[in-house]
């Protein structure tokens, strides 16, 4: 990684370590390019890879058919961070 990319990744992990709301939070995220506007994962915010993969993937459940997707995370390969988690139809942040 060169050093301008590091320093922007540790400036931005500062300001989201800052932020008082989730709001203020998705701002951020969305503005320094770590997710889309439905909060689907595009990079790490750990390491700042666009290396990311659908992981612990859980089918079925209660009233849901088996074989149906009901939720999984988004995980960082080359880190491990869980970028996001979808669910039902949605991201989560
Ligand atoms: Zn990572």
């Amino acid at each position: 990684m060169k050093i301008i990319d590091l320093l922007k990744l540790k400036y931005h992990n500062f300001r989201l370590r800052h932020t008082k709301t989730i709001e203020q939070e998705y701002i951020l995220l969305l503005k320094y390019g770590y997710i889309e506007k439905d909060c689907s994962p595009i990079k790490c915010t750990k390491c700042g890879s666009t290396n990311l993969e659908d992981m612990h993937e859980e089918y079925g459940g209660y009233n849901i058919p088996d074989g149906v997707l009901c939720e999984f995370d988004e995980v960082c390969t080359d880190c491990g961070n869980v970028c996001g988690h979808w669910a039902y139809g949605g991201w989560n942040l």
